[in-house]
């Protein structure tokens, strides 16, 4: 059986203590992932330390080329990290799935490497001129989730050491292995020391976040681990970009042509078995048009093939973990024994953690499948009369990643759309991140943004030279 390792200073490093990591879709063994201590993250940290003066030091071309040949490892070794994300997380190697994620992997390393933070002259007049540049932060520590386990630590990674920063990376205990492999693949061309990871559960996470060396947090998950980050950043006033997922909701607005949106909709809420922070979780849609998105979504879901997404036609897998699926199963049991309308479709395997994909209408805010983020194929789809009240509805809980208004003539749901309180409202579409395009939360899904210059901006600190004349 395989022992993955981490990287520490640029090394492979042999682990004290091992724990096994199984498939989801088959509970077949993947391999061992390596659980570090708190000696482990104290190295991991103070070789990003290491690193990262002369890592910072490097030209700005430099830093940019070292960023494309990592794109161009990304780019080359794809298919090898499409299937351990496949084995290992569960989302399916064809459509949406973890080519996808690859695909999206080397189009955030390239953007980033693309864009500059020039030093920007902010005043200036007979007598002074003031100067921002904007300086790294040090080293960042990054805890990524399990949902998109590549891509989302490639977020967290990218920009930081675009910038100058050295990283630590701290995968989820779920999903190890690819991104370890992934940070072994990488670092055949970053200087040693500039991407470290350590392994193992919240515990490691936490012991990272709180080390006194760290200077800056970027974090996705719960809210609650989120809450606890916080708490850590007290420590050493270390900013934090947080995103803390959501419970989006789209409003179709009346009258519009069901057909056309029917499948940007489904896809919008079921991407990764729903297992993603800007999903659609609540639908909300108009009386008159509630029986046609009914149908149109029982279309779509009744064609989609659910299994081992190693299988090139399945285009639906497993939920990822033994807690979501138990989670999400509770939700839908809870929306049954309310009396709601749960239509299930597909015909699930006898083992892994397949369910099938779940509508769910006859049911309204309060109940727990559309108040509390259900991150799996289960989609409420709600009632409404007067448009004001499903935007009341939309804004109605803490959460405010994401939002969008699905409509025939766009210009209508642009008036809506700022009303809307969420970090992105998306108009016909939902989900649709870009590398250029600033993405973070309202409310309780966090703080901070990711992506494009602002994402840049995140990962430094201003430093304004200021000259007298
Ligand atoms: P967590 O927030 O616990 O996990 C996210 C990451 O944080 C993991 O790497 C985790 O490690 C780490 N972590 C946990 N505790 C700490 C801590 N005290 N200090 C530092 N790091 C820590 O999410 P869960 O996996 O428990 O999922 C719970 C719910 O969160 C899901 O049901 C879903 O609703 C939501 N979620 C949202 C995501 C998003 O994209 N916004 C992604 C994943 C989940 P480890 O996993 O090893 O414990």
């Amino acid at each position: 059986m395989q022992t993955y390792r981490n990287t520490l200073n640029g090394t492979l490093v042999d682990p004290v203590s091992c724990y096994e990591i199984f498939n989801p879709a088959n509970g077949q063994s993947l391999g061992m992932a390596p659980e570090s201590d708190e000696q482990e993250v104290d190295r991991a940290v103070q070789s990003a330390k290491l690193a990262q003066n002369s890592w910072a030091k490097q030209g700005d071309k430099e830093r940019r080329d070292v960023i494309n040949r990592v794109a161009q490892i990304l780019e080359e070794n794809s298919d090898y990290l499409a299937e351990l994300i496949t084995r290992e997380q569960g989302k399916p190697l064809s459509g949406p799935g973890s080519r996808f994620e690859m695909q999206a992997c080397v189009g955030w390393t390239q953007v980033p490497a693309s864009l500059d933070l020039p030093p920007e002259i902010v005043y200036e007049d007979d007598e002074r001129k003031d100067t921002l540049h904007r300086v790294p932060l040090g080293v960042v520590a990054a805890i990524a989730p399990w949902n998109w386990p590549l891509m989302i630590a490639i977020w967290q990674i990218i920009p930081a050491i675009r910038m100058g920063n050295a990283v630590v990376l701290k995968p989820s205990e779920y999903t190890p292995i690819a991104t370890l492999e992934m940070v072994r693949l990488i670092n055949q061309v970053l200087p040693a020391g500039v991407l470290n990871t350590v392994t193992g559960d919240g515990s490691i996470g936490s012991k990272l976040t709180h080390h006194p060396e760290i200077n800056k947090i970027m974090f996705t998950g719960s809210e609650s681990t989120g809450r606890r980050i916080i708490e850590a950043s007290a420590k050493n006033l270390s900013p934090i970009t947080l995103e803390l997922g959501g419970n989006d909701a789209a409003i179709v607005m009346p009258g519009t042509n069901v057909k056309n949106i029917a499948n940007d909709l489904f896809w919008g809420a079921f991407l990764n078995m729903g297992q993603t922070c800007a999903c659609i979780k609540r639908l909300y849609v108009h009386e008159d048009d509630y029986d046609a998105v009914m149908a149109e979504l029982s279309a779509i879901a009744s064609q989609m093939k659910i299994g081992d997404g190693m299988d090139e036609s399945v285009l639906v897998g497993p939920l990822q973990n033994k807690m979501q699926f138990e989670k999400v199963q509770e939700l839908v049991s809870d929306a049954k024994t309310s009396g709601c309308d749960v239509r299930e479709f597909g015909e699930v395997p006898d083992q892994g953690y397949f369910m099938p994909l779940t509508l769910v209408g006859d049911i309204k805010d309060g109940q727990r499948l559309v108040d509390e983020e259900q991150f799996g194929p289960a989609l409420p789809i709600i009632r409404y009369r007067d448009l004001e009240d499903a935007v009341e509805s939309a804004n109605g809980l803490d959460a405010g990643l994401g939002a969008s208004l699905w409509a025939d003539k766009p210009a209508e749901a642009s008036k809506l759309a700022t009303r809307l309180e969420a970090g992105t409202v998306w108009i016909n579409q939902h989900g649709a991140i870009h590398p250029m395009v600033p993405f973070g939360g309202n409310k309780a899904s966090g703080y901070g943004v990711e992506f494009g210059i602002e994402g840049l901006k995140a990962v430094t600190q201003s430093r304004v030279v200021s000259l007298k004349k």
